[in-house]
């Protein structure tokens, strides 16, 4: 078998509201998606994480860089097209957009793997460990509006989100410190006793301020504390986790073994959270499980995109064995975005239907059972939310 065509697709609309982080505000909702096709008519579908410009950019290196190094390789030797490919753009860039780049084709690949096998991921993998995962909910975004009027959202929201059959709800700050500590309490008031919830910084404080807004959650007992710091600073992230009860949890910016190498080994995390549609795709997570393994640390994988990435991480999720095992095993959860997405609703021939599932079955979402990631994208649906660049 021969691989014949690695093509973009970049899918992009505006979002019915502006929505925001501590980084930035965005309108628009970007996915881009990866199709490897062969000779024996198999096709790979595969996705990479990045936004807007992002994508456009990491459709150059998919398409002109990558392409052309693979054309003509057998897709069933994933693991040799990481390292020829890795190996070819080291010089030009171990982290960043070339991991994202490949990360889309190597996931394209294991599709192609698990048609040919006739078996879904989990199955090549190693088997399913679990059926079905917890999903949590995450929205509360920032929005253009007074931190008065944030808190009364955040505390509604979170409620909201817990009525929907999610068991946990993850929320945003990025307000500074003292106004972020009112919007971490409006959302522990809207939980209440009914679930967990988890605050994510994407990294905007420094250390001080991240001990001043951390203490703040201990008081409150968030379940974990995300991107407290830079994920440059990983003296920051040590002495956060040896400081703070609340869990650190991080690592969606870290690329590769290498990077993970550093963050673990440095003993910054209680939760790490690899990104497969950027760290290097599935060969790459799964080296780096084995790693967050090693030093015993639990993995609760980021999850972000379409309707393929969600996929992909509930392949990955039923495969991951129990760490360390027992009778009631810590389990990780299905990270779930609630806010709109098409994405992840529309663009599959069968909907994965997250939340009917949440709905319906106590928070649980359970595992694609069709060969290789599970789910095939509408072609027509593509077409009509696709970018001529
Ligand atoms: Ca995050």
């Amino acid at each position: 078998m021969k691989i014949t065509k690695v093509t973009s697709h970049i899918l992009q609309y505006d979002l019915p509201e502006e929505l925001g982080y501590s980084q930035q505000y965005y309108a628009r909702r970007t996915a881009h998606l990866v199709e490897v096709e062969t000779d024996e008519g198999v096709t790979g579908w595969g996705e990479c994480f990045g936004p807007g410009n992002v994508a456009i950019a990491n459709r150059g290196i998919v398409e002109q860089v990558i392409q052309p190094m693979i054309l003509g390789d057998d897709p069933m030797d994933r693991d040799v097209i990481w390292h020829k490919v890795y190996n070819l753009l080291r010089d030009h860039g171990q982290k960043g957009m070339p991991m994202q780049s490949l990360s889309g084709v190597d996931i394209a690949l294991w599709d192609i793997a698990g048609k040919v096998a006739g078996l879904p991921l989990h199955k090549l993998i190693g088997g399913a460990h679990r059926n079905a995962v917890p999903a949590y909910g995450y929205g509360m975004m920032l929005k253009r509006e007074s931190v008065e009027d944030h808190v009364a959202r955040f505390r509604d929201e979170a409620a909201a989100i817990l009525g929907m059959g999610f068991k946990a709800t993850k929320m945003k700050v990025g307000l500074g410190p003292k106004a972020d500590a009112r919007l971490c309490a409006a959302v522990a008031e809207g939980v209440g006793e009914a679930g967990q919830f988890m605050v994510d910084a994407n990294h905007c404080y420094t250390t001080s301020d991240a001990f001043y807004v951390g203490r703040a959650l201990e008081e409150m007992g968030a379940y974990w504390f995300e991107e407290p710091v830079a994920p440059e600073d990983l003296d920051g992230y040590r002495e956060l986790r040896a400081g703070l009860s609340v869990n650190i949890s991080g690592g969606e910016a870290e690329f590769n073994r290498w990077g993970w190498r550093s963050i673990l080994e440095n003993r910054g995390l209680d939760i790490a959270q690899p990104e497969v549609c950027a760290l290097g795709g599935i060969s790459e997570y799964l080296r780096v499980l084995a790693l967050c393994h090693a030093h015993f640390t639990p993995v609760i994988n980021h999850v972000w995109g379409s309707a393929v990435a969600v996929a992909t991480n509930l392949q990955l999720l039923a495969a991951m064995p129990a760490l360390p095992g027992g009778l009631t095993p810590w389990e990780p959860m299905l990270e779930f975005d609630t806010t709109h997405n098409a994405f992840r609703d529309e663009l599959l021939t069968e909907p994965l239907d997250i939340q009917g599932q949440v709905a319906r079955n106590g928070g649980m979402v359970s595992i694609p059972q069709g060969p290789g990631i599970g789910v095939e994208p509408d072609r027509d649906f593509i077409r009509s939310y696709e970018l001529d660049c």
